[in-house]
């Protein structure tokens, strides 16, 4: 009683305690490029953008690492249109992995450039060259995607001499092939330039492409605890092979995403997991590297539009895609490499919002899930799928929770007094309940997948596998270990492991 009465007594204390906050304000733009920024609903700069802004503002080169969503758009573009001078041609280059990122990017900094009176023209392959030529000509800032720069460069359709140069997602265009192209763009470039390097990881050959483009450049890196986005859960499932469409279906069910993107390895298994959820009744679309430029720009509308709900994308058509509202995130399978895995889930928790990041293994592979947590820095919790009954019960109890809170219309009191006439009250309610009920049956067997217990035990399993592989040489222990691993996921001990403690302590977790 008296504590409380001494925090009672001195108010101000808690009340005015400081707190240090950076503003944009600190970087002394002018004025139009701050009411950009206030525009475009910015209040604080983001770590990568307090850290990279005031080194380029100073003339540097820079080398930056950040994960996506960090801002790095604005972390380059708000600097370099600070110095633009605004004079003809073209005083900025951007140079981004892909055709979508590349529309993202010059969006983003037409929107920071357009009061200052800046045009900005996206450059990618796909379409015609004369009227891309004309918009290159009058712009000040162009992003492009490698394959078509170097195509402009190199026919000498366009001589650009920018003052600005920024690689964005380089690791991306190195896994994309892009290497070479990149090389080459720069012998077209002034020697007399400020160059700028952003990328989510620092593979080798990024470092050495870094050396060579760079002029004793100042780096930037945000470590990894500010790195992992700490507004994405990130999850994982033990499975079957043969369980993976079940255990989707049952957790698309149970989570109920506002909007989601399903990442599979193959153009082939988007396809097929495409048709398979379109006859589930799902409003799905595929996403997929190979789609003409029209008809993706058209699904990815869609998507934003919310006429869809469900993206089943591969990983190069999913790069950089940057939808808020994007809840959660499936790997029907899990990626190959960490990079991927970073870059599938940034897709979720974007602007501020929470997201869901969800992997689906077979037991064979958890030793991925732990190299992935221990190149990228995270954690990843291993769950249990819940069962038919589990999702039947959250569903019923949502239902409730939807009735009580519903308001009566004239047109279902209308409704009601029609029946009443054949049917009493009670059994008119009954058969009401039955219809809405019909909509939430949870379909699908009972138990789905690998329980806590025996999910942990393959998971020390694992761990001294890899001790072992140490020692005899990789190939043949992972052989070995697939083998083994599959076939325990299989068994039926495993369906009976999952009665006791591993479900306990699975809802405990859930509560
Ligand atoms: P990255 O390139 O690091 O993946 P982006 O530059 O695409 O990230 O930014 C991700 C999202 O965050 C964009 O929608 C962008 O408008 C928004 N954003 C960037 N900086 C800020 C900021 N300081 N405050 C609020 N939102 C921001
Ligand atoms: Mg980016």
């Amino acid at each position: 009683m008296q504590l409380n009465m001494s925090f009672i007594q001195h108010p101000k204390k808690i009340y005015y305690k400081e707190v240090t906050r950076m503003t944009f304000k600190e970087f002394n733009f002018k004025d139009t490029l701050n009411q950009a920024i206030k525009d475009a609903g910015f209040t604080e700069p983001s770590p990568v953008q307090k850290d990279s802004i005031p080194i380029i503002l100073a003339g540097n080169d820079m080398i930056g690492q950040a994960q996506t969503g960090t801002g790095k758009t604005a972390a380059f573009g708000l600097p370099i249109i600070q110095m633009m001078k605004g004079n003809s041609g073209v005083e900025a280059l951007v140079i981004v992995p892909t055709r979508e990122l590349a529309m993202q990017v010059s969006d983003e900094l037409f929107r920071f450039g357009k009061t200052a009176g800046l045009k900005t023209a996206t450059v990618y392959g796909g379409t015609a060259y004369n009227r891309q030529i004309d918009r290159i000509n009058q712009a000040n800032i162009i992003v492009a995607t490698p394959g078509r720069l170097q195509d402009l460069l190199k026919s000498k359709k366009i001589k650009l001499n920018p003052k600005f140069v920024v690689l964005d997602e380089a690791d991306e265009m190195l896994d994309m092939g892009f290497l070479d192209e990149i090389k080459n763009i720069f012998t077209y470039l002034p020697k007399d330039r400020q160059t700028l390097m952003f990328s989510a990881t620092m593979p080798k050959q990024i470092k050495l492409l870094a050396e060579e483009i760079l002029n004793s450049p100042k780096s930037v890196t945000i470590t990894k605890s500010e790195r992992t986005n700490t507004d994405i859960t990130q999850k994982f499932y033990v499975v079957a092979d043969y369980e993976r469409d079940d255990a989707l279906l049952r957790l698309i069910d149970y989570k109920n995403p506002t909007k989601c993107i399903i990442f599979c390895r193959m153009k082939k298994e988007v396809d097929r997991l495409s048709s398979y959820m379109t006859s589930q009744g799902f409003k799905v679309s595929a996403l997929h590297g190979d789609m003409e430029q029209k008809q993706r720009e058209h699904t990815i509308r869609a998507f934003k539009q919310g006429l869809v709900d469900i993206f089943i994308a591969t990983d190069v058509a999913a790069r950089g895609l940057d939808v808020n509202d994007v809840s959660h995130v499936f790997n029907y399978h899990i990626p190959f490499d960490s990079e991927s895995y970073v870059h599938r889930i940034g897709r979720t928790g974007r602007a501020g919002n929470k997201g869901e990041a969800i992997t689906l293994v077979s037991p064979n592979e958890l030793r991925t899930i732990k190299r992935i947590e221990k190149d990228v820095g995270t954690t990843m919790v291993s769950k249990v799928i819940p069962t038919r009954q589990e999702v039947q019960s959250k569903k019923d109890s949502d239902l409730l929770n939807k009735i009580i809170q519903a308001k009566v219309t004239p047109s279902a009191i209308d409704m009601v007094k029609t029946l009443q006439h054949d049917i009493d009250i009670v059994t008119i309610a009954h058969l009401l309940a039955s219809i809405v009920q019909q909509e939430i049956d949870v379909k699908g067997k009972d138990i789905i997948g690998l329980g806590q217990e025996e999910i942990e035990r393959l998971i020390e399993r694992a761990k001294n596998q890899r001790g072992r592989d140490g020692n005899r040489g990789g190939g043949r222990g992972r052989g070995r270990n697939r083998s083994r691993g599959g076939h325990r996921g299989r068994s039926s001990s495993n369906r009976r492991d999952r009665g006791g403690e591993g479900r306990r302590r699975n809802s405990r977790s859930r509560a």
